[in-house]
């Protein structure tokens, strides 16, 4: 089964066999054939191009900050991003910025040239990528309000895809439909403003994530998408599952649209918690709670 994967070690380093746990920010997940790295952007448009002509099944990740990966196997390959495509690259008020890079790291860059719109990002652990995949945001900002265009991997090529050509809308865009585009690298522009205003923004931010979430513990950040009516945190609430417990796995005390890792979870018991706070909250509101984290691997969704 290596040589399956080894004749890809041109393009970058290979891992075999390994377990998603330590690449899932909830730690949780089963193992997969195989994990690459590619060298850097030449390599990662020959390697998807050699994965399509062999066939092989792939998933291109950032850094597992927003995904339920099942515990079962997975016979294919994931291509991690976020040791490549890392260059920032300013000019005037634009960024220049690659699917790979930490979202924090390009927050407090942007802080650094005196440019505004990244405040709100400075405390998501994902990657650019990541974050343009699902729309990311918080405090009512989002990835999309200073984007100008995305360089997409589609149909075999890497175009330029404008902003206006892209549906955005709460934690979702048309990437979610198109699971086959890559994102590799994005155009923003951003407003100039006080570099000490834009610093003192994200850290009245940081602190206020830190007394509100969970961050001690192994998680994927919210776990439901905002209902239009009522917060997910209150839907949780209200059904009374702050705190329930189901094997290693439990909405956290200190914020319940979190699930948190205590004990070694199994994906099934974060899967298990999902769908019974759905059943509750559908049951006591009629409202249906949508899923923020990506599913991986299941057979039954995505
Ligand atoms: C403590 C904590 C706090 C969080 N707070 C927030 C928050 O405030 N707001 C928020 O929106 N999210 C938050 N999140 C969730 C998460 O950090 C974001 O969704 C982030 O954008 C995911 O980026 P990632 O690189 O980790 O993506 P991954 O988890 O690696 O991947 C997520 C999805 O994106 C796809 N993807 C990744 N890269 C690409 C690419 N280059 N091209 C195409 N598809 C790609 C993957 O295939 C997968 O389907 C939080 C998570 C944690 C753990």
């Amino acid at each position: 089964m290596s040589e399956r994967y080894t004749k890809y070690q041109s393009y970058g380093e290979i891992k075999l066999q390994v377990s998603l746990k330590k690449y899932t920010s909830l730690r949780v997940g089963g193992t997969i054939d195989a994990m690459i790295y590619p060298h850097d952007l030449n390599a990662l448009l020959g390697l998807l191009k050699e994965l399509q002509e062999d066939d092989i099944p792939f998933k291109i990740w950032g850094m597992g900050s927003n995904i339920l990966a099942s515990d079962v196997h997975y016979p294919g390959l994931i291509i991690k991003l976020d040791r490549c495509l890392k260059s920032v690259v300013f000019q005037g008020n634009k960024i220049f910025v690659q699917a790979g890079v930490s979202l924090i790291a390009m927050a407090y860059l942007a802080a650094d040239h005196a440019l505004s719109g990244f405040e709100f990002a400075s405390g998501i652990p994902g990657s650019l990528g990541g974050a343009l995949f699902m729309n990311a945001g918080a405090y009512k900002h989002d990835m999309y309000e200073c984007l100008e265009k995305i360089l997409v991997y589609r149909n075999l090529r890497a175009e330029w895809v404008e902003k206006n050509e892209i549906e955005v809308k709460y934690r979702s865009t048309s990437f979610m439909n198109h699971r086959d585009w890559i994102i590799l690298e994005a155009v923003f522009n951003c407003n100039n403003a006080d570099k000490e205003r834009i610093l003192h923004t994200m850290e009245e931010r940081r602190q206020r994530r830190i007394a509100s979430q969970p961050l001690d513990l192994p998680s994927a950040g919210s776990v439901f998408r905002n209902p239009d009516t009522m917060s997910a945190w209150s839907c949780i609430d209200a059904v009374g599952l702050r705190g329930h417990r189901i094997g290693g796995a439990m909405f956290s005390e200190k914020h319940s649209n979190f699930i948190v890792n205590v004990d070694d979870a199994k994906a099934q018991d974060v899967l298990d918690l999902i769908c019974l706070a759905q059943a509750k909250v559908e049951e006591m509101f009629k409202i249906k709670l949508n899923p923020e984290i990506e599913f991986f691997n299941w057979s039954h969704h995505g």
